[in-house]
């Protein structure tokens, strides 16, 4: 009852299309099944980055709602655990449906808290919605492996097998994809969850929480909290917490790395990423741009996938002209608008921190090709909007190259050969991803094995990959062992058991031996 009460005044308040329709919502936590209003005093203002609307007010969680977060999931594992996996798959197929038919309130829902666009935004909860889908199969995928006879009349077989409760901190940029990497994965498994999404626009994460509900998924195995820091080392400290899924800056992440992993926690961590395309003159020019300037100013550069710089090879050089009259020709809009290419910046705090790493890089030696830091939108001027921004002749050792910018400005530098793009992208800290443009199979083949990045596109300038493979993001800008979702996310939230059996008549008689058993 209370839950369809909330569920009603959650979904129309968080997704009333103007403001004069909206009442001022605290998002409550969501705790054992139950949407609980937090008694912290304390709370964070959600923003509509194109208005400055206050959309919600996100509540510090204290530390004894956490605790009772944690407990709830605890006390949900020993029934979920033992609840057939074909059951839990069921909740996801059912999942998956409710998305379906709730893809345009969450779209709405994302843009008007995070600020891209309402396409991007449906690209947002579909790619999530990819993951749910991958989930329901989960009978496969956690399949164990089995030896009959490893000794005479001895079998040994593996079985896979939930850890307990565990935890995901998300970022702000894909507020329904990020939650949907980590509880649909994890609660397929078998575990329990507790989620904290990112304080800038956590009201997705909430619908689906409404929806997992609405599916089935009984009380008490996910939950939801919200919070900074301190929900954060909360939950790094927690004894009942047996694993950490997190995903965004490596400040936060190497620190929850640090933190968890010292508690004895399963931690994987996805991080920032300077993401490269090289594009050789034998590329196909018009298909080239088009992918380099969705790439770089889609989601106003805040994916961490976003190709944020590119490295134009020999003959390539004079497209940069061209690259330009494609960035200018984008529309900059608020998301809500049907003809925006490109949104919002997150908050006030990002745009400037975005126009003081553009002004380093012009005090360092670039040349500004196209500078949107000046731009005003029409009927939202006091958005955080930047243009798209282009910087010329950048060079490995400036600011703006060296750090992750995460808006809508691309880095162009030049090489004469393929050897030195390459080895400028090794030399960057950073791994997530890399894309090279060519016709020539030999140079796609040589970059795709001398390059040092996780994922690696060809042709494709965004190669994340779809659930049935993992997102294999390296170097600084993944911590851990165990990436997300595919294969590599199941054995992440689980555990193997080894069991070896013998069933055999033991001939009476045979003494006891103290040696080593041996294999016979
Ligand atoms: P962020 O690190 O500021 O916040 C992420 C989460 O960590 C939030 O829930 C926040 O409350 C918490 N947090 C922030 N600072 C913290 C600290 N010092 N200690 C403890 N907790 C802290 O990241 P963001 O700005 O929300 O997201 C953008 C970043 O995420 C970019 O660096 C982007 O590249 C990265 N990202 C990476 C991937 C990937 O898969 N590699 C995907 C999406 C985003």
């Amino acid at each position: 009852q209370q839950i369809s009460t909330l569920r009603d005044s959650y979904f129309s308040t968080a997704t009333a299309a103007s403001s004069s329709q909206r009442t001022s919502l605290r998002i409550p936590n969501f705790i054992g099944g139950k949407f609980v209003d937090s008694q912290s005093q304390e709370s964070i203002d959600v923003i509509n980055p194109a208005t400055q609307e206050v959309v919600s007010q996100v509540p510090l969680t204290t530390n004894e709602e956490f605790k009772a977060a944690v407990s709830a999931a605890k006390q949900a594992f020993p029934s979920w655990r033992n609840t057939p996996v074909t059951t839990r798959q069921r909740i996801m197929i059912k999942l998956q449906e409710l998305i379906r038919r709730d893809i345009d309130k969450l779209a709405l829902n994302i843009t008007t808290e995070q600020g891209k666009t309402l396409k991007d935004a449906h690209g947002d909860v579909f790619r999530g919605l990819e993951v749910v889908e991958h989930t329901c199969g989960m009978a496969t995928l956690q399949m164990g492996e089995y030896v009959a006879n490893v000794s005479s009349g001895i079998d040994t077989y593996s079985i896979r097998e939930p850890l307990g409760v565990c935890a995901g901190i998300c970022p702000f940029n894909f507020p329904a994809m990020i939650p949907l990497w980590m509880f649909p994965v994890s609660v397929t498994c078998g575990n329990t969850f507790v989620l904290k999404p990112s304080e800038k626009d956590p009201g997705a994460a909430m619908m689906l929480a409404e929806l997992a509900t609405e599916a089935g998924l009984p009380n008490g195995v996910l939950n939801i909290v919200h919070g900074t820091y301190d929900a954060v080392n909360a939950i790094c400290d927690d004894e009942d917490i047996k694993a950490v899924s997190f995903v965004g800056s490596n400040t936060a992440g190497m620190h929850i790395y640090a933190r968890a992993s010292a508690k004895g926690k399963r931690v994987q961590s996805n991080m920032g990423a300077k993401n490269h395309a090289i594009v050789m003159p034998d590329a196909n020019m018009d298909a080239t741009l088009n992918a380099l300037v969705a790439a770089g100013f889609g989601a106003a550069g805040q994916r961490c996938m976003a190709l944020s710089t590119v490295v134009f090879v020999g003959g390539s050089k004079p497209w940069e002209d061209k690259l330009l009259e494609r960035a200018k020709a984008l529309k900059v809009n608020a998301g809500i608008e049907p003809d925006a290419d490109l949104g919002p910046v997150i908050t006030k705090q990002a745009k400037e921190r975005i126009c003081r790493l553009i002004e380093s890089g012009v005090q360092s030696g670039a040349r500004l090709v196209a500078d949107g830091r000046s731009i005003t939108v029409p009927k939202y001027e006091n958005g955080n909007f930047i243009g798209p921004t282009i910087l010329s002749d950048v060079a490995a050792d400036m600011e703006c190259y060296k750090e992750e910018i995460f808006g809508p400005v691309l880095l162009c530098m030049e090489t004469d050969s393929l050897d030195e793009a390459i080895d400028i992208i090794n030399r960057n800290k950073y791994g997530n991803g890399a894309s090279i443009f060519t016709s020539s199979g030999a140079a796609a083949r040589k970059f795709q094995t001398e390059i040092e990045a996780g994922q690696v596109g060809i042709n494709v300038p965004i190669p994340v990959p779809l659930p049935f493979f993992s997102f294999t993001g390296s170097k600084a800008s993944f911590a851990g062992d165990l990436n997300f979702y595919g294969k590599a996310g199941v054995q992440f939230y689980t555990q193997i058991k080894t069991v070896t059996q013998q069933w055999k008549d033991l001939p009476s008689g045979s003494g006891v031996s103290l040696a080593m058993p041996t294999s016979q």
